[in-house]
C-alpha cells in the first residue's frame, strides 16, 4: 500500500502522473483528500491519496525504487528539511506471500513507522477500504478514532479533484 502526497506545482497532474507511471501495478486508488502541511516551513497544502498496489514480480525493494522513480520523475529536489515537495510516495505496507513484510531497515522500514499516526494516510485508507487494518496496530478505523480531531478534521475530501 502506498501513501502519496504533493504540495507544490500542479498537485493533482503530479499525483496522476505517479499512478500512470505504476501503471497496471495499481489496483484501487482512494479518493483525493486535502491536508494542511506539518511542521515548521510555511506551504500549501497536500493533495493525498493512498494506492493499493499489486504486482507478483516486484518485492518491497523493488516498491521502494518505484516509489523514489515516480518523485524523481515529478522533478522532487530536497532543499528544505520537511518542505513542500512536488510528490512524496512512501510504502507504508507491503504483503509478500499473504504476510506483512517487516523490517527495521533505515532505508525501508516495514510497515512505514509513523503511518499508524497520519491522518493523511489513516483518513484515505479508511475511505478506500473501511475493513483495512495495518499489520501491528490494529484496524486502521480505530487509528483513525484514535486521531487527534482536530488532526483528523483537517484531512478533508476533495471531492472536486477527479485523478
Ligand atoms: P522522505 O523524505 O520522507 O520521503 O523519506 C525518504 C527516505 O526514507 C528514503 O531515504 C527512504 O529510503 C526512507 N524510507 C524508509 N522507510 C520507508 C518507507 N516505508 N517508504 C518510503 N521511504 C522510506
Amino acid at each position: 500500500m502506498l501513501s502519496l502526497g504533493s504540495n507544490l506545482g500542479d498537485r493533482a497532474a503530479h499525483l496522476r502522473s505517479a499512478l500512470a507511471r505504476l501503471g497496471p501495478a495499481i489496483v484501487a486508488v482512494s479518493p483525493v483528500f486535502q491536508t494542511p502541511p506539518w511542521g515548521p516551513v510555511e506551504q500549501d497544502d497536500f493533495l493525498n491519496i493512498i494506492a493499493i498496489a499489486s504486482d507478483d514480480d516486484a518485492d518491497a525493494d523493488d516498491w521502494l525504487l518505484r516509489a523514489q522513480a515516480c518523485e524523481q520523475a515529478a522533478g522532487r529536489v530536497r532543499e528544505v528539511r520537511w518542505g513542500p515537495r512536488t510528490l512524496d510516495v512512501d510504502i507504508v505496507t507491503v504483503v509478500d506471500g499473504g504476510r506483512p513484510v517487516r523490517s527495521d531497515d533505515p532505508v525501508l522500514t516495514l510497515p512505514h513507522p509513523r503511518a499508524f499516526e497520519r491522518a493523511f494516510v489513516l483518513v484515505p485508507w479508511l475511505a478506500l477500504d473501511p475493513g483495512a487494518s495495518l499489520p501491528g496496530h490494529g484496524s486502521v478505523a480505530d487509528l483513525v478514532g484514535h486521531l487527534d480531531p482536530l488532526e483528523r478534521d483537517g484531512v478533508r475530501l476533495r471531492e472536486d479533484v477527479q485523478l
